[in-house]
């Protein structure tokens, strides 16, 4: 008798045990999205200079495995995620998209919470404003940093562009004045935000619309959920090569090509509002859909920022801003 009931107790104690690993398990496995329709509005025009440029930045690494960035990804493969910037060269005004790691990344990792820094392995590289200066490229001479979202693997660098104006949207702006545990801006001080709004028409399926100079060039639109005023920031260069920097829509590209979101656990965590975020990424793949030539770029998959130009195709000659 006392053998069959230490029988149901290890029984009891394993199904204990095993349920929530197989539940956890469950929520890494691949799940994709139903297929959107593909966007059927209208194509955008746009007149861009034929000096409009963009550059990758890449100032260093996540260390992390596929399963981290998308459901279905393994757990055993390793899978770097990329710390960036992405310089746009434009004749009115040249912009740095987000900034990855600064100079001070490591005093800044300190300060986020244990359950993020449990889990994150990095490599600084180069922070984006020695990567500028070393090719002669004066960081102070940016016209502003546009920011996808202010999470902290995207502002840490801020401080190294002194007087460099950070564009954000009001939700985002609000984002960062509460301050939340994942956010770097709280330790910095005098950085100079400027809010911008949406007062353009819908674009390539998103509501609303901000056109940056006018001619169609850089066009940024809403698209909040990962956190309360995310952006998606699509750069149009004259040969009619079409960008969209998606920021943390998705970590990876199987995010729109498998249509795999984020799994449970980082969707949780990293996302105010995982199904905001999901019906900004159903747009992304019905655009996608309609125009395969377009090149998604998510902030840290690092297969979009290695090939995009590198910031030392521009030369010395060429790197000061007009
Ligand atoms: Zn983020
Ligand atoms: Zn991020």
């Amino acid at each position: 008798m006392a053998a069959k009931n230490n029988g149901t107790y290890i029984a009891t104690a394993a199904a204990v045990l095993l349920v929530p690993i197989v539940l956890f398990l469950h929520t890494l496995s691949p799940s994709p999205l139903p297929l959107p329709k593909p966007y059927g509005g209208p194509l955008p025009s746009a007149t861009p200079p034929k000096e409009i440029a963009v550059y990758s930045v890449i100032a260093g690494v996540n260390h992390r495995v596929e399963a981290f960035g998308y459901r279905g990804g393994s757990l055993f493969k390793r899978r770097d995620f990329s710390m960036v910037g992405a310089l746009v060269k434009h004749p009115k005004g040249d912009l740095l998209i987000d900034t990855g790691f600064g100079r001070h990344i490591d005093e800044q990792f300190r300060t986020l919470p244990f359950r993020v820094r449990a889990i994150t392995f990095y490599s600084l590289w180069r922070p984006a404003a020695d990567q500028l200066r070393d090719i002669g490229y004066d960081p102070k001479s940016l016209h502003a940093i546009l920011l996808t979202h202010s999470h902290w693997d995207h502002v840490s660098g801020l401080p190294d562009f002194s007087g460099v104006p950070v564009w954000v949207t009001a939700q985002e702006h609000e984002f960062i004045k509460k301050s939340g545990d994942m956010d770097f801006c709280r330790l910095f001080t005098g950085i100079r935000y400027e809010e911008y709004g949406f007062e353009g028409g819908p674009y390539l399926g998103f509501p609303a619309s901000h056109d940056v100079y006018g001619d169609g060039s850089i066009v940024v639109v809403p698209a909040f959920g990962h956190t309360p005023g995310s952006v998606i920031i699509f750069v149009t260069l004259s040969n009619g090569t079409r960008y969209a920097f998606v920021g943390d829509l998705v970590w990876q590209l199987e995010g729109i090509t498998d249509r795999e979101e984020r799994p449970w656990v980082t969707r949780r965590d990293a996302d105010t509002n995982a199904e905001a975020n999901r019906e900004n990424l159903l747009r992304m793949i019905a655009l996608k859909e309609r125009m395969p030539e377009l090149i998604i770029v998510p902030a840290h998959d690092m297969r979009g920022f290695a090939a995009l130009p590198k910031l030392s195709n521009l030369s010395n000659s060429t790197a000061a801003s007009p």
